[in-house]
């Protein structure tokens, strides 16, 4: 094999150990090639900045339908409010979400990334690559012949190898109350409100450990403003079947690419995947199993042009990322023409209907 003769110290240093990335190291590590992962968390479970609900492709096509049944929840209906909480129940045979106690999974992936033979080091930052001949070298690694961002939202290897970054964002903020059980928890209940979530929507959601809560919103750096998530819940809290006075435990926030794919994401050997390549649904924000199948990709893209001579992996990850044409189309519809009364009036209407079908049950990398 190759790599017996190799200077380089690793095939691939993949920077960043969640869904994109454990994905990309386990289809290279299967297939033979030395990976090393760099998380700059010390337990992956910590800090999450996501809700961790898996769509019923991402469970049945790929390894993250391994993951312990103890750990997920099937939820089969979606409950669409309107923001007078006038509401609908949507579903389509067969489909369904899988919620998640998202620590545990988080845990149980880094225990999948070691089990592929891929040198997993937790709690080490990436700081700085230097371009080297066929490769990188990277700071507390050595050198390698391919460099990886699949380091979330605001990638540094993207800032560090000159690669395109993610301009436009939703906010997503999350309480999560443990131990929590809502009236009707086999529903993802979605809420519909300009004044709370202007842009995307709010989400009550019954996980393993308890309710997940929160809304993401459109972030605009010129005009921070902060979520009013308690004001939200106060509104909402009723319908979505939530006890009043609850106490949440954890929060989990973050950045969520919603403009597509990142310009310029792959060049000399450095290419990005996952959020740190923009790829996330920019209607639903869903953005794990798209991470997922990117990163898969490219592990298995650079397997086979080392091994086999085969496509050069930075052409396959940029014509393996979704467009999202259709999305993004009507993301910028939604941003310029979102209005409370037409879902206020039309919600049980059935072109409504269709729409928000369509919208959480079909076509979902389109
Ligand atoms: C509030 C919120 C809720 C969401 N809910 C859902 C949902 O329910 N379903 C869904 O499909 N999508 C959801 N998303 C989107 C989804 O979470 C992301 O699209 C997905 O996690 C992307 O995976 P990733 O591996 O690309 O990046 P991330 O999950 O962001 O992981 C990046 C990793 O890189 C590590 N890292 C970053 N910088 C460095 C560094 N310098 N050195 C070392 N390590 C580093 C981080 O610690 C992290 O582990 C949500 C997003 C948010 C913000």
């Amino acid at each position: 094999m190759h790599s017996a003769t190799t200077p380089f110290a690793a095939d691939v240093v993949i920077v960043g150990a969640s869904f994109a990335g454990a994905a990309c190291a386990i289809a290279a590590a299967q297939r033979g090639l030395r990976v090393v992962v760099l998380e700059r968390k010390h337990d992956p479970g910590d800090k999450l900045r996501t809700t961790g609900i898996i769509v019923k492709e991402a469970a049945e096509q790929t390894l993250l339908g391994h993951i312990p049944a103890s750990m997920t929840r099937r939820i089969e209906e979606v409950r669409l409010y309107a923001p007078s909480l006038k509401q609908i129940a949507l579903a389509a045979p067969g489909y369904y979400f899988l919620t998640t106690d998202t620590p545990a999974v988080m845990r149980w992936l880094a225990d999948q990334i070691r089990l592929h033979g891929v040198d997993l080091r937790l709690g080490c930052l990436f700081t700085n690559a230097e371009r080297t001949a066929g490769g990188w070298q990277v700071d507390g690694v050595g050198t390698t012949r391919y460099l990886i961002g699949a380091d979330g939202a605001r990638s540094r290897v993207a800032r560090r190898c000159g690669l395109g970054e993610v301009r436009q964002f939703l906010y997503g903020i999350e309480y999560e109350f443990p131990g929590a059980s809502l009236a009707e928890s086999s529903a993802l209940h979605c809420f519909i409100s300009k004044r709370y979530a202007p842009g995307y929507i709010g989400w009550v959601a019954q996980s393993p450990t308890g309710v997940q809560a929160g809304l993401a919103l459109r972030h605009d750096p010129a005009h921070a403003r902060v979520p009013d998530i308690d004001g939200f819940l106060l509104r909402v809290g009723r319908a979505g079947g939530l006890r009043r006075h609850l106490k949440p435990g954890h929060t989990r926030a973050g950045l969520i690419p919603c403009s597509g794919p990142v310009f310029d994401m792959a060049r000399d050997r450095a290419i990005l995947i996952g959020d740190a390549a923009g790829i996330v649904s920019p209607v639903t924000a869903g953005g794990i199993h798209s991470a997922w199948e990117h990163g898969w990709t490219v592990g298995r893209g650079i397997a086979a042009h080392l091994r086999d001579g085969g496509a050069a992996p930075e052409q396959v990850a940029i014509e393996a990322a979704p467009r999202f044409r259709t999305k993004r189309a009507l993301r910028w519809a939604f941003d310029r023409l979102q209005f409370d009364w037409p879902f206020d009036l039309l919600l049980y209407s059935p072109p409504l209907r269709w729409a928000a079908e369509q919208v959480y049950f079909h076509k979902r990398r389109s």
